[in-house]
């Protein structure tokens, strides 16, 4: 039976990044050794480290004055490597989530952090609008996608200080206007390739003004001189993200995607206002493109541990929600066919013949 991945991450990656990737632990760019065995060093895997940056910045289209780089620790380090580098006297939060909360917690280790709006009074079913951004702050962060709840920045604000945003699951979901934004940082594992490489996306300018001593490898400058080779690199998942990176490329790049991404959400979201037995958990104009959550309505609840059963046993992969929303949450990153939405539709709609 021909399954389908909506598990929230890590997730599904292109047939094209899984394919090229098992071919080069075999034999890696015709050196007749396994890219496991190879080093860094190397000018075939320096080669990928390049094309990695550069196709990073082409798709994204990132003006001058950027670097990207590619570090280990997952997008939680960087929720440290942020104030580390940008906290002077305050920093300024947008608390939208479990992800944005853990950020806040590291900020506070460095000082004064300004929430400036949260939606925690209803369990993070909103993005708060209306919030002013403070000019006295170092820096604002953002997280411009919600993986556990659903809900999605999908405009790139205007902020007087520099802006910084988590991107992990919502990066190449959509063009991004990046000269809007001092970083952008993600754990890859969600839209670009295996766990174990984080991207960074940093302004030159906005490094060097804090008086504190940076340890060496929690340093961006340490990482934009050393062009993401300072230490060895994880050079296996480097490898899959540029494979995922000429995809995008040879699949009508980031534009292309969003289009997709926007039909396959409706798809999603039109079923779950339809149909008897589903209700979305967020407000529909904060709904995200990438992490789709849904309960069952509340004379139905005793039905949601059959509904996955029935939807694993249809070929279902990774549809259970989060903890702490419960339900479901479908997960439609750029690699998910739209035939794989329309498959759990179909499922949605058979249970519903079932039950209602
Ligand atoms: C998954 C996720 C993280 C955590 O990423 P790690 O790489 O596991 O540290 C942080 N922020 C968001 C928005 C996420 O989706």
């Amino acid at each position: 039976m021909k399954k389908h991945n909506f598990y929230a991450g890590p997730s599904i990656l292109p047939e094209f990044t899984i394919e090229n990737t098992a071919n080069a632990v075999r034999d890696f760019a015709g050196t007749g050794l396994s890219i496991l065995e190879i080093s860094h060093r190397s000018k075939e895997f320096i080669a990928v480290m390049d094309e990695a940056q550069a196709l990073f910045k082409e798709l994204l289209n990132i003006p001058e004055g950027y670097s990207v780089i590619f570090l280990g620790g997952g997008a939680s380090l960087q929720f440290a490597m942020v104030p580390f580098n940008l906290f002077n006297k305050k920093a300024a939060y947008l608390s939208t989530g479990v992800w944005a909360k853990k950020a806040i917690k590291e900020a506070k280790i460095f000082g004064e952090v300004d929430v400036v709006a949260s939606s925690e009074d209803k369990n993070f079913t909103y993005i708060p609008k209306n919030f002013t951004i403070p000019k006295d702050a170092d820096y604002f962060h953002i997280t411009t996608n919600n993986t556990i709840y659903g809900t999605e920045l999908r405009k790139d604000l205007d902020s007087p200080i520099p802006l910084v945003a988590d991107m992990s699951s919502d990066i190449f979901s959509r063009p991004v206007d990046v000269s809007k934004y001092a970083i952008i940082y993600g754990g890859a594992q969600k839209n670009l390739a295996p766990s174990g490489v984080t991207f960074v996306v940093v302004r030159h300018d906005v490094l060097g003004k804090v008086e504190r001593k940076i340890p060496t490898m929690l340093s961006y400058q340490t990482h934009i001189e050393g062009e993401s080779m300072f230490n060895t690199p994880p050079c296996l998942p480097v490898f899959s993200a540029l494979q995922t990176l000429k995809w995008l490329k040879n699949n009508g790049g980031i534009a292309a995607m969003e289009k997709k991404n926007i039909e396959k959400a409706k798809v999603m979201y039109d079923e779950i206002d339809r149909n008897k037995l589903f209700v979305g958990t967020v407000e529909k104009e904060d709904r995200s493109l990438m992490n789709i959550c849904f309960v069952m309505k509340e004379e139905y609840k005793h039905l949601e541990e059959e509904f996955g059963k029935f939807a694993a046993g249809r070929g279902m992969i990774g549809l259970k929600g989060h903890r702490s929303v419960g339900g479901f949450r479908a997960s439609t990153y750029n690699a998910l066919p739209k035939e794989s939405v329309e498959a759990l539709v179909t499922v949605m709609q058979d249970f519903e013949i079932q039950k209602a």
